[in-house]
């Protein structure tokens, strides 16, 4: 791999001792299948949907429309982990049905947040992805669990966590038996404010130096504002992202969650039309 090594004992890289996760243990990389869908190939990946399933109708006109623009893989929330508990929570269960639903009417496979480990069960019985948000990346029973299951697990970077740190956290689901591991750059805090997180791209090419796990980057948690995820999106396909994760909504003004960073279907729809131009131009591709 390109660029000098983080230090010259490999022991002491950012792997630490996660050694599962590390590049020497499978250097040629590895590719999560999900129902067809190749994840760290040479496909770059689009997943996309609403913040948080909201109703049937919103889940499904969105799945329609991120589908005809090129989604491979449909997102939304039925457990959300909020900063206020009097925020929209998500619609638990029934989330999880409509979810159901629009795998079933558009064939898409699903992803969809777990936030305990007591949830497993159902989320696992409607989703073909288990994501871990941020604020779970260190729960480590929960890590635990998910290493447990038979089903690939997107574990998002925590929002305050060291590279090291959430290498250590994609090591727990793999040493409890779970080699199908997705990491996602979501964006860190710093002392910057006029966005939402920052998008730490530099994650990218370190993290695809260091292990051998897909990497994907979520520029509408990592920026929080709806204008500048085409950009960032672009930017991280060119440091050599391998998929997306984005928020759409058919009306981002009435979303009960992260309306402002959410793409309507139209937006989205150019972003991919940019999103392809890019890869095309790092040589990847889009499906
Ligand atoms: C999400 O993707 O739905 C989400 C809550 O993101 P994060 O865990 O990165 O905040
Ligand atoms: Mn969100």
């Amino acid at each position: 791999m390109d660029g000098p090594r983080h230090t010259d004992n490999p022991c002491q890289g950012i792997c630490g001792d996660a050694r599962l996760v590390a590049r020497a243990a499978r250097p040629a990389g590895t590719v999560v299948d999900v129902r067809g869908v190749r994840i760290g190939g040479r496909e770059v990946i689009v997943i996309a949907g609403p913040c948080a399933v909201e109703n049937e109708e919103q889940l499904l006109a969105t799945a329609r429309a991120v589908k005809a623009a090129g989604a491979s893989i449909l997102r939304g929330g039925a457990f959300k982990p909020r900063t206020s508990p009097y925020s929209f929570r998500g619609l638990g269960h029934e989330g999880l049905r409509l979810l159901a639903l629009a795998r079933a009417e558009t064939g898409l496979p699903v992803v969809t947040e777990v936030m305990d480990a007591r949830q497993l069960d159902a989320v696992a019985a409607c989703a073909d992805i288990l994501q871990v948000g941020s604020r779970n990346m260190q729960n480590f029973t929960l890590l635990d669990e998910v290493g447990r299951s038979r089903l690939p697990v997107l574990l998002k970077r925590g929002m305050s966590a060291t590279l090291t740190e959430y290498l250590h956290a994609a090591e727990y689901v793999m040493a409890a038996g779970n080699d199908q591991v997705i990491l996602c750059e979501r964006g860190i805090r710093t002392f910057e404010t006029s966005s939402r997180y920052t998008l730490d791209l530099n994650a990218v090419p370190m993290l695809q130096r260091e292990t051998h796990l897909p990497v994907l980057v979520d520029p509408s948690h990592g920026t929080g504002h709806a204008w500048m995820v085409q950009r960032l999106a672009c930017a991280a396909v060119a440091a050599g992202a391998d998929g997306l994760l984005i928020e759409v909504h058919i009306d981002p003004a009435r979303a009960l969650s992260d309306g402002e960073n959410s793409l309507t279907p139209e937006a989205f729809a150019r972003m991919v039309e940019q999103v392809s131009a890019v890869a095309a131009a790092v040589g990847r591709c889009t499906p």
